[in-house]
């Protein structure tokens, strides 16, 4: 069983957030520390812990997220312009919070996707 990270309290809203959106399999709410004018994370309800965790079962919920993702930058007005959908996956990929979330980035340009 994978040990619950703050974003399981952040669900339970037991610790405060800026949710923006919640139904049964997902919530979304902005990252603390925003590295771009509109910086929302997406996470699912349930407890996956890495992309790598990511079972069959699971293929309706990862498809939650983007159709969140794709609401969710239409509402911040970055959908014509443009946006980035980041996930990191364990320590080469930057992952901080081992419960799997999508990055929403936009309201300016990103620069290059990687920096080297
Ligand atoms: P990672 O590096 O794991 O892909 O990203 C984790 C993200 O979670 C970071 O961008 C970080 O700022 C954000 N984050 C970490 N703790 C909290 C928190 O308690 N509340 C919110 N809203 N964001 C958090």
């Amino acid at each position: 069983m994978a040990e619950e990270t703050i974003f399981s309290k952040i669900i339970r809203k037991e610790i405060p957030a800026d949710v923006v959106y919640q139904d049964e399999l997902v919530t979304a709410f902005r990252d603390i520390n925003p590295r771009a004018p509109s910086h929302i994370l997406i996470i699912p309800n349930k407890l996956i812990p890495t992309v790598n965790d990511v079972n069959d079962e699971d293929e309706a919920l990862m498809g939650r997220m983007f159709v969140v993702a794709r609401k969710l930058a239409k509402e911040e007005g970055i959908a014509e312009d443009g946006y980035r959908l980041i996930v990191n996956c364990n320590s080469h990929g930057g992952q901080e919070v081992y419960h799997i979330h999508m990055h929403l980035l936009g309201g300016r340009p990103l620069g290059p996707m990687l920096m080297s």
